[in-house]
């Protein structure tokens, strides 16, 4: 018997559980093709408040709220020992009327969370076979699992992450790009409040960035040359203890690292698409890129959003080809500026030319000191295109 489906959703990492649950939401059939995850992951993400409306839309958001923290002030400090040095820059979502910018949330709880919502929908039904293989028809997709599980669905959402099987079977290319830096993450205990204040040191080899959760405990993103990660995951606690409450000049007090440090190599992938036939890419499948802002899972979120957005204006799964045109127009400028950005302020925090230090330092110090900028910034930061009524329906409607 043949399986078919609306949607297929290729990836169950957090963009694919969110997709699955967005396109059950809007009463679609869902195959969801999600393999387990390949190692358990200790990182925190730090989500808009955007995202945290889809969270919300999804009705999950009540499940991972009590192991999250508010970010109310979001600062940039200076770190480098450079000629150009910028001033500190503080950003209060105060400032743009907001309580918050967004949540701090640990990976696993929202994971769990997630996969706890697609099993109890009886619009999904989950494989757990990776998928193989896959044709583009003109009414439907064909997927092969490698199983042997061949089923098809009108559209596709390939969420399956920067190696896609998918992505590759459609045809579409990517441009992708490494970076002398790999990404200590780790939670620490402090003395002192964080007061809901994440604070972002600009150093030499990357960025190394606070980002509070509940009580007295943070954490930790530390970007490093990937021939330290060994010394440092191998370090005493105490001395390890010690070099952490020295890089953040103590400005949370004696800090206290907790089990379970990882490391995660940084890169940069964009697609040259977005969608071909009847399959968007969604999350680290078109795009990813270093943890400078919390951008990327926030950018993936948009993406299912917009997705959602553009299937059901197509009329359903069965517009999908005109879904797929209309997303890749309005992906463009959102993932190419995220993608160009991020790339920019990481290439001149690692450079040592002095009119690229010189550039970024004037940038923050514009930022600083230039109230409506700031203001400007922050807005688009927070809802790309918002002068354009930015925000999707998914985001918009609550509960
Ligand atoms: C250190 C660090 C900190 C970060 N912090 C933030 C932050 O604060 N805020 C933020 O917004 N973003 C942050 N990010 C980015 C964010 O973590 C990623 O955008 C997000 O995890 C990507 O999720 P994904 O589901 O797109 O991809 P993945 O997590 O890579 O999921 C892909 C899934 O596809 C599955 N898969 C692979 N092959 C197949 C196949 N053939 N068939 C089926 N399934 C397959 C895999 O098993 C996996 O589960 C951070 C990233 C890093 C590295």
């Amino acid at each position: 018997m043949q399986l078919q489906y609306d949607i297929a959703v290729v990836g169950g990492g957090l963009a694919g559980a969110v997709a699955a649950l967005a396109a059950a939401a809007e009463g679609w059939r869902v195959a969801f093709i999600a393999p387990p995850p390949p190692r358990q992951d200790g990182r925190t993400t730090a989500l808009l408040s955007q995202s945290i409306d889809l969270l919300e839309h999804l009705r999950v958001w009540d499940q991972v709220q009590p192991v999250s923290a508010p970010l109310r002030t979001m600062r940039i400090l200076d770190g480098t020992s450079r000629l150009f040095r910028a001033p500190p820059v503080s950003f209060h979502a105060s400032e743009i009327d907001l309580d918050a910018f967004g949540y701090n949330i640990p990976n696993e709880p929202l994971f769990e969370a997630l996969h706890r919502a697609t099993s109890a929908s009886q619009a999904i039904e989950r494989f757990h076979s990776p998928l193989a293989a896959a044709a583009q028809g003109d009414a439907d997709i064909t997927l092969d699992l490698e199983d042997g599980t061949q089923l098809t669905a009108r559209a596709a959402l390939a969420a399956d992450g920067r190696n896609s099987a998918l992505r590759e079977a459609i045809g579409i290319q990517v441009k992708t790009w490494s970076y002398p830096q790999s990404a200590l993450v780790m939670n620490f205990s402090h003395r002192l409040n964080h007061g809901d204040i994440s604070t972002e040191f600009h150093t030499e080899q990357g960025p190394f960035t606070q980002v509070p959760l509940p009580g007295k405990r943070s954490s930790l993103v530390w970007a490093v040359k990937p021939d330290q990660v060994d010394r440092y995951l191998a370090m005493e606690r105490a001395d390890l203890n010690q070099e952490v409450e020295q890089r953040m000049r103590s400005i949370l007090g004696a800090v206290e690292v907790e089990d379970g440090i990882q490391a995660w190599p940084l890169s940069s992938l964009i697609a040259s698409s977005f969608g071909a036939g009847r399959t968007m890419l969604v999350g680290e499948t078109g795009h990813a890129f270093p943890p400078i802002g919390a951008q990327g899972l926030n950018l993936g979120l948009r993406d299912i959003m917009q997705a959602i957005d553009a299937l059901k204006a197509a009329g359903g799964p069965d517009g999908a080809p005109r879904a797929v045109s209309d997303y890749n127009r309005k992906r463009r400028i959102d993932v190419t500026s995220r993608t160009a950005g991020v790339d920019l302020l990481n290439r001149a925090l690692l450079s040592s030319f002095l009119p690229m230090q010189a550039l970024r330092a004037g940038g923050l110090a514009a930022l600083s000191a230039i109230p409506p900028l700031r203001n400007l910034a922050m807005r688009e930061g927070m809802t790309p295109g918002w002068r354009k009524g930015g925000a999707s329906t998914l985001s918009a409607q609550r509960g």
